[in-house]
């Protein structure tokens, strides 16, 4: 992705994700990471999930990335028509990518921001859901996995948009993390078409340039210390220079909290608005992987909730939004 001749001066700003072998590496990751973890289980049901990403980001053909009409803001190439506004179908086709969280954000318009979806991410869906299941699943999981398996379009397409907008309804909160998985790797998948001039180039650190999603987690590289937020709904990562806030952009100094359990991993949190993101240092903490290290250190999350923070974005295998968080419910939300 990065031009080797480019400035040292100047990093790369945006690494679109590779997905397959991006996915494939979160797997193992999260396999690894569920050795000595307090809910093995759960990781190793996240492992499987991230398996399934894979596999469908490898195996299942995308439409090329067209623009939808004439004054389209999804151009992937030239970029004609971006910058001009709301992606046209974000609001009114039901079928789209949600604008979720990216309302009013920057001016620079994310290719991705308002791309309909197709029965792709279905077919992932389809994908992840079989990967997932497994003998000693718990009955909530086992349940959201057959119900999956046998919705229709015209149950799966609404509860998408819900996953996307954080507002998954209590009896179908078990099945968030699939969904949320497949929309992930759909995206992915197709943030990977994107050229390296497609994406936005808003100056809004804190959303995602090739979707608009909010990021899940960050890292901060071994040795150039450069920090790298990841995005939630599509895996490209893009570099934050600067200490700021990634939710508000307000400069004051951020709070930070560790917990000595999970060395490496240390959340920024914001005195103003009161957002957080976690990030993972590579060089005491190698092999990070953001969305798998987040999920995978929610005792920290439960730490900054009770300190009357909240998350800047979601991670897909937690649960889409405030609203719901199947399988961790009572680690991320203790009762007020
Ligand atoms: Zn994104
Ligand atoms: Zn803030």
């Amino acid at each position: 992705m990065s031009d080797p001749a480019a400035p040292l001066a100047a990093p790369a700003r945006v690494r679109l994700p590779d997905a397959a072998p991006l996915l494939e590496r979160r797997a193992a990751r999260l396999a690894a990471l569920a050795e000595g973890h307090a809910a093995p289980e759960w990781v190793r049901l996240l492992s499987r999930i991230a398996w399934g990403q894979a596999r469908a980001a490898r195996q299942i053909p995308l439409s090329p990335i067209a623009p939808l009409s004439a004054s389209s803001t999804l151009s992937p190439s030239g970029g004609e028509g971006r910058g001009k506004g709301v992606a046209p179908l974000a609001s009114r086709d039901p079928l789209s990518l949600a604008p979720a969280g990216g309302e009013g954000r920057g001016e620079g318009v994310a290719p991705l921001a308002g791309i309909p979806r197709d029965a792709a991410w279905r077919r992932m869906l389809a994908m992840i859901v079989d990967a997932a299941g497994a003998p000693g699943l718990p009955a909530p999981a086992r349940d959201a996995l057959s119900w999956l398996a046998a919705a229709p379009a015209d149950r799966l397409e609404p509860l998408a948009d819900a996953v996307l907008a954080g507002t998954v309804p209590g009896d179908l909160a078990a099945c968030a993390p699939f969904v949320g998985a497949a929309l992930e790797a759909w995206l992915a998948s197709l943030a990977a078409q994107l050229g390296p001039g497609a994406t936005a180039a808003s100056g809004d650190e804190g959303a995602c340039p090739a979707c608009g999603g909010p990021p899940v987690a960050g890292t901060i590289g071994a040795e150039d210390r450069l920090r790298w937020l990841a995005c939630a709904r599509c895996a490209t990562a893009w570099n934050v220079p600067r200490v700021r806030c990634v939710a508000c952009e307000t400069a004051t100094g951020p709070e930070y909290f560790h917990l000595d359990s999970d060395p490496g991993a240390k959340a920024e949190a914001c005195p103003d608005c009161r957002a957080y993101v976690k990030l993972f240092d590579l060089a005491k903490r190698p092999g990070s992987e953001p969305a798998a290290d987040d999920a995978a250190t929610l005792a920290l999350d439960l730490l900054l909730a009770e300190e009357g923070f909240h998350r800047a974005g979601p991670n897909v295998y937690v649960g889409a939004g405030e609203a719901s968080s199947p399988a961790a419910t009572d680690l991320t939300h203790p009762s007020p």
